[in-house]
């Protein structure tokens, strides 16, 4: 079982009542917990010092969550990010290309789901910093993408790629059995954790994102593959 008592996090909320709640719970957790209302607040919260974890509402005073998350993944923070909202509209936004969300919990959530995913989020981050430290070798994908677990270094034909914490779980993840398909389930299990009903397509998102980042050209790709009917697997050591 690994130890979520030191973990920090950070809550980004402006409704005084739903900030307080979420606070209690999670210190009852055993978490260490900083509040802020504002975005604008909050994006100097984050940048001042480091957390395990940022919540982080949408609609907010001084600054949007938005572009709360986008500014400090440009900022290349790598903290996640479990954005807040009740506008379901916005989730593919959250998710999307720019912004660099790791996960979402959609208003109105019960306290004890709030608690499992945050949970759920950090074992996953300790998993993978384990794995890493255990497995640190190298690993090139095809010729152009070279993968370095112990740096969470990216290179895309020679240049620094910067991933969130999802985007390089999921390259990880695919990158360890390159050739091997994965349905969309199976990578929500492995890379999120826990399935959730009409999530998949945080696993299509994040695939976008990837390409985005890894592909030449998006429209075509060569790197991360589509196969039809079944899901997605990464072109294996010869680049096809
Ligand atoms: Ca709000």
């Amino acid at each position: 079982m690994t130890d979520l008592k030191q973990k920090r996090v950070l809550i980004i909320e402006d409704e005084r009542d739903l900030a307080l709640l979420m606070k209690r719970h999670l210190e009852d957790s055993g978490f260490s917990i900083q509040t802020e209302s504002r975005g604008d607040d909050g994006l100097r919260a984050a940048e001042a010092s480091s957390f395990d974890l940022i919540l982080l509402d949408l609609m907010l005073p001084g600054m949007d969550g938005l572009e709360v998350c986008r500014r400090l993944r440009s900022q290349n923070v790598q903290t996640p990010i479990l954005m807040v909202t009740a506008r379901t509209t916005e989730v593919e936004k959250v998710l999307g290309l720019e912004m660099g969300a790791d996960d979402y919990i959609a208003k109105p959530f019960g306290i004890a789901e709030l608690t499992a995913r945050v949970k759920a989020i950090l074992r996953r981050m300790e998993n993978l910093a384990a794995s890493s430290a255990a497995d640190g070798a190298a690993i090139q994908v095809g010729t152009s993408v070279h993968i370095d677990p112990a740096t969470r270094q990216v290179l895309v034909r020679g240049m620094a790629v910067n991933l969130t914490p999802k985007e390089y779980e999921l390259l990880l993840h695919l990158a360890r059995n390159p050739g091997r398909v994965y349905t969309r389930s199976q990578l929500l299990d492995a890379v999120w954790g826990y399935s959730h009903d009409g999530y998949e397509h945080a696993v299509n998102c994040h695939i976008n994102r990837l390409r985005a980042k890894l592909e030449q050209d998006h429209a075509h790709p060569e790197i991360l593959l589509t196969v039809w009917g079944v899901g997605y697997k990464l072109a294996d050591a010869t680049g096809t």
